[in-house]
């Protein structure tokens, strides 16, 4: 990475290793997807508080092991996948040309982990967020001004190894060369199809996909329509058949789900449907009960 006097831009070069921030629904399937491209990925998670220190992320790796089909499509792949915490091998990250984060979605963890990460980005390394919608202007805030013009978000969308989409989001301080640069890897490496968005809450697909959801399940309590029978319409009888209103939900996450509702409720309030986005009753229960949807195998269905 060098700065161009001129242009201020980052000079081309190409992703050789990548450290991804977070083993949880997200996080375990993008570094399956980069191991399976034969890039070297390290996957952080928190310490364990018992036993091995990395345990969260290899609870993760034997996760999706045991999935049908597994997303470690490449039976080398696992090799590629070098687990860490991050009390033990922050160090590791200087290593590594791209840096993504993809914890929980809560700006004030977010915020938490940037400053506790940062001093140990490579003076080349892009740093990018797949948060689902929240502000990246605001992200970046928490980061050095070193590290700003590196920041910009990534959104993959799940399962990452089935959807071609990719955002990239842009934020004030983005540097275009650094930009470039990610969309090569992705476009070149992983073969993703990429979308420059603005930033703007839940970005562009998001932004569609979770309006229509929720109106979807409005109109689901309204006229009194059970939930398979509304996935059932929604999923395979309009030819879709992995994928339905609620189903969705269950894989994406019910707590994720919610926040990325909150994020539309906080930062759309002018919006003429501003009354959709609340989280239903029903739904604040379920994550109450710790039901959170396939990612701890019982939500809206449950999981055998
Ligand atoms: P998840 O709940 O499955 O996993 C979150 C991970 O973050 C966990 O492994 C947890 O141990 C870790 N974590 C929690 N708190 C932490 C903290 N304070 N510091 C560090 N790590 C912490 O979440 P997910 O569904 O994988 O979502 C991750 C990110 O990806 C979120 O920003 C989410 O909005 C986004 N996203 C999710 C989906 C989806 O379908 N689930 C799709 C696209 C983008």
């Amino acid at each position: 990475f060098q700065h161009n006097e001129e242009t201020m831009s980052q000079t081309k070069f190409n992703v050789r290793k990548v450290a991804v921030l977070g083993a949880g629904v997200m996080g375990a399937q993008i570094a399956a997807h980069l191991v399976n491209a034969k890039v070297p990925t390290i996957l952080f998670d928190l310490p364990a508080k018992e036993g091995n220190k990395n345990g969260i992320v290899l609870k993760a790796l034997d996760g999706l092991k045991k999935l049908k089909p597994s997303p470690l499509s490449n039976k080398d792949a696992v090799a590629y996948i070098e687990p860490a915490n991050y009390e033990d091998h922050l160090h590791l990250l200087k290593d590594c040309d791209l840096v993504i984060e993809a914890i929980a979605e809560r700006m004030d963890w977010k915020a938490d982990l940037y400053h506790k990460v940062a001093p140990h980005l490579g003076e080349h390394t892009i740093f990018a967020t797949n948060t689902s919608g929240l502000s990246i202007n605001k992200l970046a805030e928490s980061c050095p001004d070193s590290v700003r013009p590196r920041f910009c978000g990534v959104h993959f969308f799940n399962p990452p190894r089935y959807m071609h989409l990719v955002e990239i989001i842009p934020c004030v301080t983005s540097d275009a060369g650094m930009l470039d640069n990610l969309e090569r890897f992705l476009v070149s490496t992983l073969g993703k199809g990429v979308v420059r968005a603005k930033d703007t809450p839940n970005f562009v697909a998001n932004r569609i996909g979770v309006f229509s959801m929720l109106a979807t399940i409005a109109n689901a309590e309204k006229f009194g329509i059970r939930f398979d029978i509304v996935d059932d319409l929604t999923g395979p009888r309009l030819g879709r058949p992995k994928s339905a209103t609620f189903r969705t939900a269950d894989v994406v996450g019910l707590d994720t789900f919610a926040h990325v509702v909150k994020t539309m409720d906080d930062t759309l309030p002018g919006d003429p449907w501003h009354g959709l986005f609340k989280s239903p009753e029903w739904l604040q229960k379920l994550i109450a009960a710790g039901a959170l949807g396939a990612k701890t195998k019982v939500g809206i269905y449950k999981k055998d």
